[in-house]
């Protein structure tokens, strides 16, 4: 279902570790300029560190995804011609990735909507919004840096809102459960073995949050950042716009559920419930 917005590292030109800036803190050991590639990017485009990352403190490497932009930009947009063989081509190609990245985004939280009975009632304006952002990428390189990303976002995340109600509805109606305190961000929270079914955690910082066998369905993550969060044992099977890099940037164990298009990350594997 999602498999065309999912990053493809062997059809990209390494555009995220070459493109981004990062800054040395807690997700990346070093800075790196926009335009600069990474000391630990290959030949072949692919990073010489896949597996340490975690180890080797690049978290920001782990949580990142490109949504299928990469290689997008990469054979579509740019028909395969790689950045190292024209320095004026790879500027204007480092400019065009990141907000390729922010389209193809918005088509994957777009792609999960339209797969909801919940949205029947807004399926036609959901899919002529899902139609527009394709055709937004398939522009030319100086017609994509012209898009007023900001205003097209604003829209499509109008239709995400009412997606989030919609789904959540029926058990934000029962309201039967203790909900916790709104507002706030939960950094390093308590929420270990809570029912927090429905709840909204739209762009809420969880850092390090205690999530472990905490009832999280049909709860909305859009854009919450789950870095270091313990999701041991938790329930997310009907959770909404969890992406695969919040689940990569979290703990889980065996006995986590996660929706069916999420993968299980490796570092996941054989931990059991403390
Ligand atoms: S560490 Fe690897 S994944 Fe991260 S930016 Fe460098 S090459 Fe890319």
């Amino acid at each position: 279902m999602f498999n065309h917005l999912k990053s493809d590292c062997k059809n990209c030109f390494g555009l995220c570790c070459v493109a981004l800036p990062y800054a040395e803190s807690a997700d990346f050991p070093f800075n790196k300029d926009g335009g600069e590639p990474c000391r630990h990017l290959c030949s072949n485009n692919l990073c010489s560190i896949h597996d340490q990352l975690r180890g080797r403190g690049f978290h920001g490497c782990v949580s990142y995804e490109c949504f299928g932009a990469g290689q997008h930009v990469s054979q579509s947009i740019y028909k395969g011609e790689d950045w190292r063989e024209d320095l004026e081509h790879a500027e204007e190609m480092f400019t065009v990735f990141p907000l390729v990245q922010q389209l193809f985004e918005m088509l994957w939280y777009l792609k999960q909507a339209l797969t909801l009975k919940e949205t029947q009632s807004f399926h036609a304006g959901l899919q002529k919004m899902y139609e527009e952002t394709v055709e937004l990428t398939e522009k030319k390189p100086k017609e994509i840096l012209e898009i007023d990303i900001v205003a097209h976002r604003n829209c499509v995340n109008d239709l995400l809102k009412a997606t989030s109600k919609v789904y959540r509805a029926d058990i934000v109606k029962k309201g039967k459960k203790k909900r916790i305190k709104k507002g706030l961000d939960y950094i390093g929270a308590n929420l270990k073995g809570l029912n927090l079914q429905g709840e909204d955690f739209r762009g809420k910082l969880m850092i390090a949050a205690n999530l472990s066998q905490s009832d999280l369905r049909k709860a909305d993550f859009i854009g919450a950042d789950l870095r270091g969060a313990d999701l041991r044992g938790a329930d997310l099977t009907k959770a909404l716009f969890l992406t695969q890099s919040q689940i990569n940037s979290a703990t889980g164990n065996t006995n986590t559920r996660i929706p069916g298009h999420l993968d299980k990350p490796s570092h996941w594997l054989n931990k059991k419930i403390s």
